[in-house]
């Protein structure tokens, strides 16, 4: 049995840690590995060397910074499949989404490649008589990312590409689940030529998390994971004065109306609801239908999870793959029965779906629920598993209204042929990310990604412009070169 150690100054160390957790197989249900977990300590002891690392990456100039992000650019690319290898084995999703998502990542990373253009300040010359005023942003210190299970690459690459380029050293607290694509990411920045200690992984679970909250010299947190552990973490991180951004948990819901291509939205909806085991914070887990299509998408829709290919993820013929641990497994296949107790419909049901050959893998069929209202658990939980829920509306007023009752304001498309019902809907929604016939509507790197309401506590979306203002703080100069001839002044200058 194999263990995956922390990364700290470049190399794997063991810690001091006596803890540690199992690392599964999906697809087999077994037991591949075992993940340390760090104590406080061993927290304590990254942070030492992540704060002595930043004395010297804080102070390197932006064009050997940028040489160094565009070198784990190609090396990234170069080992885009092998790293889509360690998510499958360890996540279950399919390979070609892995790849994706080392796609995804990446993309971020060519966005943090343009940092001498994004770290660009403004000048004021002669704000006064002879002084001139001028303002740049520097980095905050040593900055942690806490991650979750469902993109062990993607989310990561979004925080530490733009976290490093701005001059920061950076402490990734990644899910425990599936830790071993941020050890491969650790080697190969030290191969880019990033300097030792500029980049740590150190692997945990509530006690390594608490100990990056409460380390003093930890300036900012990146979170994303689930609503009640954002919200934790944006409280307790802003208590001991951090900057935090908490990504949170997400609902999101599809609004199909009548003028929409019935088997267009299936295609959409089964993808956005099946892609990943529905393992997604973007996926759609909720289509309303307004008006009379909604016969029409769940026969559709029902016929498209019928088909779906599940097996294995890395089976070349595979479409989605097994949901990430059995305790998953479990938890969707009683919210589907609590479902159907409720009084839901169950048109197409994936509980005690088994694949040949992997009969012990976390597997849970693609599942559509029909009839299903705000009052069910199965509408109000974050199901996180291949289950679509249907909900009827009869107007377009009462599907914004459903959408924005809902806590969550992560995701939400609308399916229309109507320029005026999309604009209406895009005006009308709380939330913070919104697709026209675009069902997973995920921003470039180039812009920003963060939800409303529930699903982010904190006020700073992640990457794109808002990652640089996150990681950075802004200063600003005013500078009088004074004449030997000028006296005092003992008072705010009026107009000189
Ligand atoms: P999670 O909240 O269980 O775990 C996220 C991280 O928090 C992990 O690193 C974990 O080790 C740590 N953690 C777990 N319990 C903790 C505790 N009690 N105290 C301190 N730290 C703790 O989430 P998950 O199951 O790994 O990921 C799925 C969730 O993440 C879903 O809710 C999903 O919607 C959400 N998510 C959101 C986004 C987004 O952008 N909003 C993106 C991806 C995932």
């Amino acid at each position: 049995m194999s263990t995956i150690e922390h990364w700290v100054g470049g190399a794997r160390v063991a810690g001091n840690g006596t803890r540690t957790s199992p690392v599964f197989d999906p697809a087999t249900g077994a037991q591949r590995s075992e993940v340390r977990l760090a104590s406080t300590d061993d927290v304590e002891a990254a942070v030492r060397v992540a704060r002595a690392a930043y004395e010297q990456w804080s102070q390197t100039s932006l064009s050997r910074r940028t040489k160094v992000l565009f070198s784990f650019r190609e090396l990234v690319n170069r080992h885009a499949e092998e790293l889509a290898g360690l998510i499958t084995d360890e996540h279950g999703k399919v390979l070609a989404d892995a790849l994706g998502e080392v796609q995804r990542g990446l993309e971020v990373v060519e966005f943090a490649c343009g940092i001498p253009t994004l770290l660009k300040g403004d000048y004021s010359d002669q704000v006064s008589t002879d002084i001139d005023s001028w303002s740049f942003r520097e980095p905050l210190g040593v900055v942690a990312g806490i991650t979750p299970f469902n993109f062990p690459a993607m989310v990561p690459m979004w925080m530490f590409p733009i976290a490093i380029a701005c001059g920061n050293t950076f402490i990734l607290k990644p899910s425990e689940r599936d830790p071993s694509v941020s050890m491969r990411l650790a080697e190969l920045w030290q191969e880019a030529g990033l300097p030792d200690g500029v980049f740590n992984v150190v692997h945990g679970d509530k006690e390594a998390v608490d100990a990056i909250l409460d380390a003093p010299e930890i300036a900012a947190v990146s979170f994303v994971g689930s609503t009640p552990i954002a919200r934790y973490i944006h409280e307790r991180g802003t208590a001991n004065g951090k900057r935090v951004q908490a990504l949170g948990g997400a609902k999101n819901h599809a609004v199909v109306l009548p003028d929409a291509d019935p088997a267009a939205v299936a295609d959409h909806l089964a993808g956005a609801a099946f892609g990943s085991a529905g393992e997604r914070c973007m996926a759609i887990s909720v289509a309303v239908t307004v008006g009379e299509i909604g016969d029409r998408v769940v026969e559709a829709v029902s016929a498209r999870a019928r088909a779906v290919q599940v097996g294995p993820g890395r089976d070349p013929g595979s479409e989605m793959g097994p949901v990430v641990t059995r305790e998953a497994q479990q938890r969707i296949e009683r919210l589907i029965t609590s479902g159907a107790a409720e009084g839901a419909h169950v048109a197409v049901d994936g509980r005690g779906h088994t694949v040949a050959g992997h009969e012990s893998g976390f597997f849970v069929g693609p599942t559509v629920i029909d009839a299903v209202v705000p009052s069910m658990e199965v509408y109000r939980e974050e199901i996180f598993g291949p289950v679509v829920s249907i909900v009827r509306a009869d107007s377009v007023d009462e599907a914004i209204a459903l959408v924005n009752a809902n806590p969550y304001g992560n995701g939400t498309a609308v399916f229309t042929s109507s320029g005026e019902a999309a604009r209406r809907f895009v005006r009308g929604v709380h939330v913070g990310m919104v697709g026209i016939n675009v069902p997973v509507p995920v921003p470039m790197a180039f812009y920003s990604f963060g939800g409303w309401k529930d699903s982010l506590f904190g006020d700073r979306h992640m990457h794109g412009p808002e990652g640089v203002g996150f990681y950075t703080r802004a200063k600003v100069v005013t500078a009088s070169w004074p004449r030997a001839e000028d006296g005092p002044s003992f008072h705010f200058p009026t107009a000189r």
